[in-house]
């Protein structure tokens, strides 16, 4: 289903233009307009799913293949040293556009950008709790 105030929507489907460097059936991938270095591309299926957990698992097994498609392409034509695949789900967690979308990062030696994160250094025992957690 598309939504009907959903900008990615709207791209991913050609309602309104935009740079698509891959598109199939199911996804369009376009230029970010804010690129974090050059050839930063979104992969946006076509229909909606605000995030990871809506999506449905055959569309995110595709978005996988078409990550490793279109990165292989980006690293060819532009010459990239490197590829960093970023995901977002929810605000919290940086996401800006509650379509699902998936970045493709392309890297380039001294390209000046940090995607990263800050490492913590829990105790041993901070971690068995935290993998009882989750397990049990
Ligand atoms: P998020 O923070 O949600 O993971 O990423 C949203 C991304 O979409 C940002 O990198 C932002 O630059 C990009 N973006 C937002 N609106 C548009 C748009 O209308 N067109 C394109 N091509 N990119 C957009
Ligand atoms: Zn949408």
């Amino acid at each position: 289903m598309k939504k009907a105030d959903c900008i990615f929507c709207k791209i991913a489907n050609g309602e309104i233009p935009s740079r698509t460097i891959y598109e199939d059936e199911q996804f369009r991938v376009i230029l970010d307009l804010s690129p974090a270095t050059k050839g930063h591309a979104l992969i946006l299926p076509k229909e909606h799913a605000d995030n990871l957990f809506e999506l449905p698992e055959d569309v995110a097994t595709d978005a996988m293949k078409v990550a490793k498609k279109v990165g292989a392409l980006l690293r060819d034509k532009l010459n990239a040293d490197g590829l960093n695949l970023v995901q977002n789900n929810g605000a919290e967690a940086g996401q800006t556009v509650m379509h699902f979308h998936l970045h493709l990062i392309p890297r380039y030696k001294e390209d000046g950008q940090n995607i990263n994160w800050n490492p913590t250094a829990p105790s041993a025992e901070e971690l068995d709790t935290i993998c009882k957690q989750i397990v049990e």
